[in-house]
């Protein structure tokens, strides 16, 4: 039997999946200080050897542990153009396995079976010095590019979408449109992101996967919506709702 894919929720929008053929991606790595990541992966070698790192924008909750998961792990990284361009020039990425690209592109570092589209999302995006020169005065946030989601098509067909942070936009029809989508990973814990209501009118009407898995919740007090709500919200629909907890494995 073919390997199955594996997708690993370590908490906020922090997932490790891996492909059929163990090709390992994590999107947003944020795990060192991260509330919600299980205590065995706040140790990043936990996380085994890593091909690709997927960045939907520049929040410290998505990029704290980038550099230090990218230099260890030597994986290409996925990003958007200004975000990636800065990292590059403050000695955070190597610019040599970075793909600094923008919405609408595609790439496929790992070879022709495993295809990476970013799309848009609807959010901000900046970096924070202040995250790596704590006595940084003056400017603090400097230009993270644009806030992007991710589908990830792997060689078995299976179809990821990773929304990032993002309130749901006309757009996202788009985006169900132009993929058939196996899962999706929402974003549901309201305040930076869609609430449980916005999150399933933008599943039901506009994106429609199969299957969805709440994330971006739980985290911290000002996000602390369930995916009791976001199922309640959902109603009466085919799409079925994975309440996964952090560091547990979904196969597919
Ligand atoms: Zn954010």
């Amino acid at each position: 039997m073919a390997q199955q894919v594996e997708v690993l929720w370590l908490g906020h929008a922090t997932f490790r999946i891996t492909s059929t053929t163990g090709k390992v991606i994590v999107i947003d790595p944020f795990l060192k200080r991260n509330p919600r990541a299980p205590a065995k992966y706040k140790d990043l070698k936990a996380l085994g050897k890593v091909d690709m790192i997927l960045v939907t924008h520049g929040h410290s909750d998505h990029v704290s542990d980038l550099a230090e998961l990218a230099k260890m792990s030597g994986a290409t990284v996925v990003i958007n153009f200004e975000l990636g361009f800065n990292l590059i020039a403050l000695g955070m990425l190597d610019g040599s396995k970075t793909i600094a690209m923008n919405k609408g592109g595609a790439a496929a570092p790992l070879g022709p079976g495993i295809k990476v589209h970013m799309v848009p999302a609807e959010h901000s995006s900046s970096f924070d010095l202040v995250s790596i020169k704590p006595e940084a005065t003056g400017v603090r946030y400097i230009q993270g590019g644009v806030p992007v989601g991710y589908v990830i098509e792997l060689e078995n067909g299976f179809r990821i979408y990773h929304t990032g942070d993002t309130d749901v936009f006309g757009d996202m029809a788009f985006i169900g449109k132009f993929h058939k989508l196996d899962l999706a990973l929402v974003c549901i814990g309201g305040h930076f992101t869609m609430d449980p209501e916005r999150a399933a009118y933008a599943m039901r009407e506009l994106i429609r996967p199969k299957q969805v898995i709440p994330m971006h919740y739980g985290t911290y007090p000002v996000v602390n919506r369930t995916p009791a709500e976001f199922k309640a919200a959902l109603g009466n629909t085919p799409i079925k709702v994975l309440d996964v907890k952090p560091g547990e494995a979904l196969k597919f």
